[in-house]
């Protein structure tokens, strides 16, 4: 399959959408940008279009998929309910990085939930992913543009270099502001609970809702035979090619262990103005803030793997920081959870 790659600005008009629509009507799917990093969409009423998300991304069946649309009002079609408490997060956060889980409403398919009751919901702020919407006419299913397992795609390049050959089209909009995928909460339960964490942060959504609970595989691995909440942490996940592993102490302690080790092909991923007495070549991935983080965090997994990196080691974010929830979320499942204290 031919894969056109299509450079959209924010400020074309309507017209320039026609092609990509046109795709999306005849059940194919198109890689668009949104603000937190690319999506793969679809038709969220068409099985076809659906199946053809998991086929291209080699995507597990039961990981469910999430809904874009391009206006709060279009949840109507997507839930059964629309309780308060979703009224009041859209008010706060939408259009935005919030997915919303929502029991769904019955013409939603079962391919889109992967066979659950619920469904996820987005309304994100990027222009070209909502004049998208617009343009087919329908919400659309979007996870993440990349091949299942490998770190999201922050640019459109990243999208062709996983998926060319296996979609039809991709709409280069530019980099991705925000850089990691969307805060997942459900409202589906008694308490709201955080499912994954993202750029609307844990304290934001107290803010709106007073008690959120977090989920345990937010931070932690798997039990043996425990029930996720959301399917697609049970995965190992963001995971570039070169072995990812966290150093958690002072840069000083990071300098020593990583100096001391004898890899072949061994990389260090550090912070901004550090690698000053590294022997190992470094790549830096931002200041020690959360937004900063969340930003090149998936374009540096990309690098290690253009670099040829066997294994890397990083340096491990603020966990005191609450706000660093999600970079942490994702670097511990880059890392299978490998965690080495100094
Ligand atoms: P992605 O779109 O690839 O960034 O992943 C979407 C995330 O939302 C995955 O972790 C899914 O498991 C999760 N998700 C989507 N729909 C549901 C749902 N109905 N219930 C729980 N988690 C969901
Ligand atoms: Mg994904």
């Amino acid at each position: 399959m031919n894969t056109e790659f299509v450079k959209i600005s924010v400020n074309d008009g309507i017209e320039k959408y026609t092609d990509a629509a046109e795709l999306l009507k005849n059940n194919q799917v198109v890689g668009m940008p949104t603000e937190t990093v690319y999506g793969l969409a679809g038709n969220a009423y068409s099985d076809e279009a659906v199946n053809r998300i998991f086929e291209a991304k080699g995507r597990p069946q039961d990981n469910p998929l999430i809904v874009h649309i391009s206006e709060f009002s279009e949840i109507y079609d997507l839930v059964s309910e629309v309780p308060e408490n979703a009224k009041r997060l859209a008010e706060a956060f939408w259009p935005g990085p919030l997915t919303m889980i929502l029991p769904k409403a019955e013409r939603v398919p079962l391919s889109v939930t992967a066979g659950l009751d619920t469904v996820a919901v987005r309304c994100p702020s990027h222009p070209i992913a909502r004049n998208l919407i617009k343009s087919a006419g329908v919400p659309l299913a979007a996870p993440s543009a990349n091949l299942s397992g490998k770190p999201s795609p922050t640019k459109a390049q990243h999208v062709y270099d996983d998926l060319k050959g296996r979609i039809p089209y991709i709409i280069d909009g530019g980099e991705c502001d925000e850089g990691l995928e969307s805060t997942v909460i459900t409202l589906a339960t008694n308490t709201p609970k955080l499912l994954r964490p993202g750029n609307v942060t844990l304290s934001q959504l107290k803010s709106v809702l007073g008690e959120v609970q977090v989920d345990d595989a937010v931070l932690n691995p798997l039990k043996k035979g425990e029930k996720v909440s959301s399917p697609g942490m049970k995965y190992k996940h963001y995971s570039p090619v070169a072995e990812i592993v966290l150093v958690r102490g002072s840069y000083n302690n990071f300098v020593k262990y990583v100096n001391d080790i004898q890899c072949e092909s061994a990389y260090a991923m550090v912070f901004d103005n550090e690698g000053e007495g590294l022997k190992v070549p470094y790549i830096s991935y931002g200041a020690n803030d959360y937004k900063n983080l969340s930003h090149s965090l998936f374009d540096s997994l990309r690098e290690l793997d253009k670099l040829g990196a066997n294994i890397c080691f990083v340096r491990y974010p603020d966990e005191s920081n609450d706000d660093n929830l999600a970079v942490l979320n994702r670097l511990l499942r880059a890392a299978g959870f490998k965690v080495i204290d100094v």
